[in-house]
């Protein structure tokens, strides 16, 4: 399964603590992570696998819509920061929409997030 990480400036720590909970399914060889440019790189700082794609102000979001459109992606894990401006909103509200239009489970905030995983990733916690 691949599963789509995007994180907002202020919220990346955020991203960060919530897959520290997760390394045991984490670094299960089924499970494979893809993520925008810079989430990428604080995950990859952070001892995980994960595939990079553009800066989301550079079309990273874009990109994740895309393999979401494809049916790629098991869950889209995006923390939003919704305090603080994005040049790139409109990529931010395509990529939910399509998520909307597929039926792709999407978490914007850490709450949703750890409940989807644990569900999601449940069959790997004794591996
Ligand atoms: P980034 O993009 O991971 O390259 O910072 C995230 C975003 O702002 O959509």
């Amino acid at each position: 399964m691949k599963i789509a990480l995007i994180a907002h400036d202020g919220k990346k720590a955020d991203m960060i603590h919530f897959l520290s909970g997760f390394k045991k399914q984490l670094h299960h060889a089924e499970i494979d992570l893809v993520a925008t440019g810079t989430t990428g790189s604080h995950i990859e700082r952070a001892g995980f696998k994960v595939q990079k794609l553009l800066s989301g102000p550079l079309g990273g979001d874009a990109q994740i819509a895309s393999l979401a459109a494809q049916k790629e992606l098991s869950m889209v894990i995006f923390f939003r920061d919704p305090l603080d401006k994005h040049p790139h909103e409109p990529d931010v509200q395509m990529l939910m929409r399509i998520c909307d239009v597929h039926n792709i489970p999407l978490a914007t905030n850490p709450a949703g997030a750890q409940l989807m995983f644990e569900q999601l990733t449940s069959q790997f916690d004794g591996n």
